[in-house]
């Protein structure tokens, strides 16, 4: 296998000839370039529709370079390679000129393609492996139900087996990405007469299929990240089931897994350090409690950027993921409140209305968008919970859930 630097070394010879490199500094010179600082895109449809054409181009560019999908199998798309690979060709193509990112590509990329790769079956594997690595087709996730959220296991959409297909009946929420992708990773129940843990069953559902109707939901940063999914005697055939009928939770605790394992690279979502500092030297930060908040910024960064270097060391060394994902999911949404407080602290009046002035009204998109990530993923006191339970071993909350699922309050 080629050397981290054998491989960077090829890294940038490619970057410099696909991409464009980013001035130096350019997202802390004041004025010059975007002053982005959004944490959930705020577009139109056709724009954001058009921002994933042009991400999943740019995707399927690096994926035919062996620059994609870095550490999953070649014959899937990927390169071989480790993860350090990976976190070395991330670092360099920060330094340049990319399409924007969008978040159904690490739902695809992070959370569903490495579920089927453990749980499906070889067609299923043969099917989605390489589209997805390659977000040539994309995937959300059909989790949450209006009343089943933290307690995702309460859930209520049907599936009812009819031969070789499950019909499905029910309503999915906070869908992320649901009305740009191909696929969803649909979680249902098929047995309400047992405990509830033991009867769901989970499928891959083509989004496109008669009975699925998707409503997106408008956020109040103004964009329209998620949906409400309805299913109306939606079919889909027993070939799309993941894992054995009865043992969705598994499938879904896998997915979950890789969710909170994968927020320890998503600092680079919404503003951070070098952006504040920005601000600080344009508007003057001369008051020493906005000098304060800003060291503590400048503190949360290097303090997340280190615990996860200890994570990515771990995991090198063959630990199995454990509650160090929820430990860094919290200190991740408490580092972008941080930048919130601080932001509106330099900013004052300048962010109550939009004046058109560069790098002023852009914070909105960043404070009004932070406060969603204390939710999503797991809220900040389910985090807590396992944090309590499952490394300081704390005694388990009070259970009221015993017995079939069907006799349970709801
Ligand atoms: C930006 C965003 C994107 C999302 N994307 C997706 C997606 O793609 N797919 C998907 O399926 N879902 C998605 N979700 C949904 C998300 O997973 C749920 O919102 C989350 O699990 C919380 O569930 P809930 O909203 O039903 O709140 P509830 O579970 O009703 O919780 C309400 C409050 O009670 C607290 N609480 C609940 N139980 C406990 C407990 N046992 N101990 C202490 N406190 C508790 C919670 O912390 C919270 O403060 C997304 C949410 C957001 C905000």
């Amino acid at each position: 296998m080629k050397s981290v630097e054998e491989f960077s070394e090829e890294a940038r010879t490619w970057l410099d000839a696909n991409a464009s490199r980013r001035p130096v500094d350019a997202k802390s010179g004041w004025g010059e370039g975007s002053d982005d600082v959004s944490i959930f895109h705020n577009l139109a449809y056709e724009d954001e529709k058009a921002l994933l054409d042009r991400a999943k181009a740019w995707q399927q560019k690096k994926s035919d370079a062996g620059f994609g999908a870095i550490t999953w199998p070649q014959a899937w798309g990927g390169a071989g390679l480790t993860q350090a690979h990976k976190d070395a060709f991330e670092d360099l193509e920060m330094e340049y000129v990319t399409p924007d990112n969008h978040e159904t590509f690490s739902i695809t990329q992070n959370l569903i393609a490495p579920t089927i790769n453990l749980m499906g079956t070889d067609e299923q594997r043969e099917l989605f492996m390489r589209r997805f690595l390659r977000t040539e087709e994309l995937c959300c996730q059909l989790f949450s139900e209006p009343g089943s959220g933290s307690d995702l296991a309460s859930l209520s959409t049907r599936a009812e087996r009819d031969g070789d297909e499950w019909v499905i009946n029910g309503q999915k929420v906070w869908s992320s990405g649901a009305h740009f992708a191909e696929w969803g990773e649909l979680i249902t129940r098929t047995d309400p007469d047992v405990v509830k843990h033991a009867g769901m069953t989970v499928f891959m559902l083509k989004m496109d299929t008669p009975g699925v109707e998707i409503r997106p939901i408008r956020q109040m940063s103004g964009g329209s990240s998620f949906c409400e999914v309805f299913f109306n005697n939606v079919r889909i055939p027993d070939s799309m089931r993941i894992g054995e009928v009865g043992e969705g939770w598994k499938v879904t605790l896998t997915t979950l897994g890789f969710e909170r394992g994968n927020s320890t690279r998503m600092h680079r979502i919404g503003g951070g350090w070098r952006e504040i500092r920005a601000l600080g030297e344009h508007f003057g930060a001369d008051d020493p409690l906005i000098r304060q908040k800003m060291v503590d910024v400048y503190i949360g960064e290097r303090v997340g950027e280190m615990s996860g270097l200890r994570t990515q060391a771990s995991r090198k060394a063959g630990a199995a993921p454990g509650p160090e994902g929820s430990i860094a999911k919290l200190a991740w949404v408490q580092q972008l409140d941080r930048v919130a407080r601080t932001a509106e602290a330099i900013l004052g009046p300048r962010v109550t209305a939009d004046t058109g002035d560069w790098g002023t009204w852009a914070w909105t998109q960043h404070i009004l968008g932070a406060p969603g990530y204390h939710i999503a993923g797991g809220s900040d006191e389910i985090q807590r919970n396992i944090m309590g339970e499952r490394a300081l071993g704390l005694p388990m909350e009070p259970r009221a859930d015993r017995g079939p699922w069907r006799d349970l309050p709801r």
